[in-house]
């Protein structure tokens, strides 16, 4: 009988596949303590050099010392999600039973494509959409189905084929087909725009309020002028959770506007969806039932690893613009259900095993609670900004996002917004905090994103100190117009 290689997984190697798996997460254990800082301030030009030196075509051999190697190269520096200090993007420190769940879906390799590469997981992704699905629509879609994608980026882009299939069938001419979005909408909807052969140009910007919420009295101007120009209206794509702001668009007013218009909508609630599971604030997405589909990241606000996230659609009978038949795969008389007749993608992970493990676990309403508990200690942090002489608060928050800036007297915009962007850096610098920076009205911001549940408003308002200290040091020594030259 011929040895199994060391390194292939395989019945006989249990011995190297439980040591090398457990070897992997002490190393990942080794590293989580960093005694408050979320980073080591290590720029790319370093980080780059690093990794350039690495000779591929010499391996180590030996799964310790690649790991040693990999410590030095990313582990020792990378950003950690699980610091209070970490407040910059929409990513969240994770649920245990979920990266458990990581271990098995990697291992066992099953691929969601076809039923008899995955068996039982088809019925688990399908169980997790219907689930999801009933938190979206209640009874009232009882067709309602979907599929697990790698992100909100890939669910917003077969949301909108969806519906511009939905309006090639119904008659429309490619060329007059137009997308309505609120100016506060994510950029993957732009993208999708391109992708599918629309254009920039189709997407129509709809004007928002005080509060960044599309503005229904210019959504139905803006339908009523498409309308007028004969052109469609295919799509109005509502923002649950806006990515800056975390406004959540009003559902209800621009369902109805849609359907009166005959367009299609589809939310994209890749950061409000974690709503879902929240006890106190599902009423923030009331209306989102009028949805044709929805976009749910799981890896944003259900505390999931990346990737993870869904679309949801209210009729399961449109996702067949994605069908296609292969002989080799999935042909038209399957004796057995395939998800990939539903999917963008062939070969797919299993990622739905990790909100499985994750619901079996510990139950939704803890990921709601989660949740729930960072919109609270958004709302604490921003009523200590209003205290704030130097700090100026773009809008009292809507979700986990806090947008403000640091602005002492006496500099002109165009100043405190080159101040604002070397304070970030070199916060980031200092490896004591991580804020994210944006444009609001032209003029650059910073932006807390809260998704850490164990953070405290102490913890927060010393993030924000150390802005405003960075902030000082930099306006001391160097004028208004010299911040303005660094920062180009
Ligand atoms: C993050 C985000 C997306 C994109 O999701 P990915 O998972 O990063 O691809 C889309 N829409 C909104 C509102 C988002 O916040």
């Amino acid at each position: 009988m011929t040895s199994v290689p060391v390194h292939l997984f395989h019945s006989s190697r249990v011995q190297d596949y439980l040591e090398a798996v457990g070897a992997g997460a002490a190393a990942v254990a080794g590293h989580l303590e960093r005694r408050g800082r979320p980073a080591t301030g290590r720029g790319p030009r370093e980080a780059a050099r690093a990794v350039a030196a690495v000779d591929l075509d010499r391996p180590l051999g030996d799964g310790d010392r690649a790991l040693a190697e990999l410590s030095r190269l990313w582990l020792q520096d990378t950003v950690w999600f699980h610091e209070p200090a970490y407040a910059a993007h929409l990513n969240c420190p994770v649920a245990i039973p979920a990266l458990q769940a990581e271990v098995l879906i990697s291992a066992v390799n099953a691929s969601l494509d076809t039923f008899d590469q995955s068996v039982g997981a088809t019925f688990i992704e399908r169980h997790l959409v219907d689930w999801t699905a009933g938190r979206v629509y209640g009874d009232s879609a009882p067709a309602a189905d979907g599929i697990f994608t790698s992100g909100g980026t890939q669910s917003n882009l077969q949301g909108l084929l969806l519906a511009r299939d939905h309006a090639l069938a119904g008659g429309a001419e490619a060329s007059r087909l137009r997308i309505l979005a609120s100016a506060e909408a994510h950029f993957s909807v732009q993208k999708a725009a391109r992708l599918l052969g629309l254009g920039d140009a189709a997407v129509l910007p709809v004007g928002a309020d005080a509060e960044r919420r599309m503005d229904p009295v210019a959504l139905s101007r803006r339908l009523a002028r498409v309308a007028d120009a004969g052109d469609v209206a295919m799509a109005v794509v509502a923002t649950a959770g806006t990515t800056d702001f975390g406004a959540i668009d009003p559902l209800a007013e621009v369902a109805a506007l849609a359907r009166a218009h005959d367009a299609w909508l589809h939310v994209d609630a890749a950061y409000g969806g974690g709503l879902l599971a929240s006890r106190t604030r599902r009423h923030l997405l009331a209306g989102i039932e009028h949805a044709d589909s929805v976009t749910v990241d799981y890896h944003k606000t259900w505390f999931q690893p990346v990737s993870a996230s869904a679309l949801l659609v209210r009729n399961g009978a449109t996702l067949r613009h994605v069908t296609w038949h292969a002989d080799y795969l999935n042909p038209k008389d399957a004796a057995h259900p395939n998800q990939v007749d539903k999917s963008l993608q062939t070969t797919r992970r299993f990622d739905a095993l990790k909100l499985w493990m994750t619901l079996r676990t510990m139950g939704a309403d803890a990921l709601g609670d989660w949740f729930d508990t960072v919109i609270e200690l958004a709302a604490e942090v921003a009523d200590h900004l209003e205290t704030l002489p130097d700090v100026e608060l773009a809008a009292r928050p809507s979700l986990s996002t806090v947008v403000f800036r640091y602005r002492p007297d006496g500099l002109d915009d165009e100043a405190v917004d080159a101040l604002n962007t070397r304070v970030r850096e070199a916060l980031y610098d200092s490896g004591r905090g991580m804020v994210a920076a944006t444009k609001v009205d032209g003029r650059t911001f910073l932006k807390l994103t809260l998704l850490n549940p164990v953070a405290t408003t102490e913890q927060l308002v010393g993030l924000v100190d150390l802005v405003r200290e960075h902030g000082r040091a930099l306006t001391r020594p160097v004028r208004a117009a010299d911040l303005v030259g660094v920062a180009r």
